[in-house]
């Protein structure tokens, strides 16, 4: 009997260290869906370029912090594949300030894109994980929400949530064979960190015992193992890819 080839969902596939999971996993003979929310140009040159190397990756429109887009993006790949084996809650957006500038707004759109976006996909893919008896779910949190961060008030506790989520999750999904874990990443080179000037990244690579930010492909090496059957007996961890900066 031929095996079934496993689909992987990618959030924020379109850029950065999401577009560098999307071509791991197309790599790792996953069919991969992406999702993009404001570039289809980008996600369709990256779907173009790897489908004309022989893989199978899909681009799809998904606004994470709205349930109803969620779900139809769910739908959609479950109409398309019948399955998803592998989900990454990769999305996600930061709007830095010290807390006495912060306003409401900048607190509810990154808690609603990061955390509440994760938790939308994690409850839209799980059904169907439980009734295929696996799954993996993997969540893209930071060191800061390990460490914290002064000016990121918004961002470090929604990334201090998704570690909440995944060990909570990873509790309640054990027993249908779904594994939950968690990867927090540095200093890693995307445009979320090109906003840095050269000072503010010297002084971050001086404090990273590795002395360097890391390729987005140094992240998606991680997910790669967490998506694997090598990883079968690993749920509710938190790894950080961060050059031993959180030691
Ligand atoms: P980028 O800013 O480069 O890319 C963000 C991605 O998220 C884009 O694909 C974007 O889509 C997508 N996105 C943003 N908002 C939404 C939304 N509402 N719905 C769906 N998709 C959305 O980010 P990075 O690659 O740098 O970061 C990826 C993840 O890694 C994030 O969760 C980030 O917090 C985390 N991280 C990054 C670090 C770093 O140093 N870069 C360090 C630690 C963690 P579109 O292009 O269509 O707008």
């Amino acid at each position: 009997m031929e095996a079934v080839q496993k689909v992987a969902l990618v959030t924020g596939g379109s850029r950065g260290i999401g577009e560098a999971i999307v071509k791991r996993l197309a790599q790792d003979g996953f069919i991969v869906f992406g999702t993009y929310n404001n570039n289809p140009d980008k996600a369709t040159a990256i779907s173009e370029s790897l489908n004309a190397e022989g893989k199978s990756v899909h681009f799809i429109k998904m606004d994470i912090a709205s349930a109803e887009s969620v779900q139809q993006g769910i739908d959609e790949i479950l109409t398309k594949s019948g399955r998803i084996d592998v989900l990454v809650n990769n999305a996600g957006i930061t709007k830095d300030t010290l807390l006495m500038r912060m306003t409401e707004q900048d607190w509810d759109d990154v808690l609603n894109t990061n955390l509440k976006g994760a938790f939308l996909c994690c409850k839209a893919v799980a059904r169907p994980m439980m009734s295929q008896r696996s799954g993996r779910i993997i969540n893209i949190s930071s060191i800061v929400g390990l460490r914290g961060n002064a000016g990121q008030v918004n961002y470090s506790s929604s990334k201090s949530g998704m570690i909440g989520l995944t060990k909570s999750l990873a509790q309640e999904l054990a027993s249908r064979n779904i594994l939950v874990n968690c990867i927090a990443p540095g200093y890693i080179e995307t445009d979320m960190t090109e906003k840095l000037n050269e000072d503010q990244r010297k002084a971050f690579s001086d404090k990273i015992p590795l002395k360097r930010a890391a390729k987005p492909e140094e992240v998606a090496q991680v997910v790669s193992f967490f998506a694997h059957s090598d990883s079968s007996y690993v749920t509710g961890q938190v790894i950080a890819v961060d050059g031993g900066l959180a030691m």
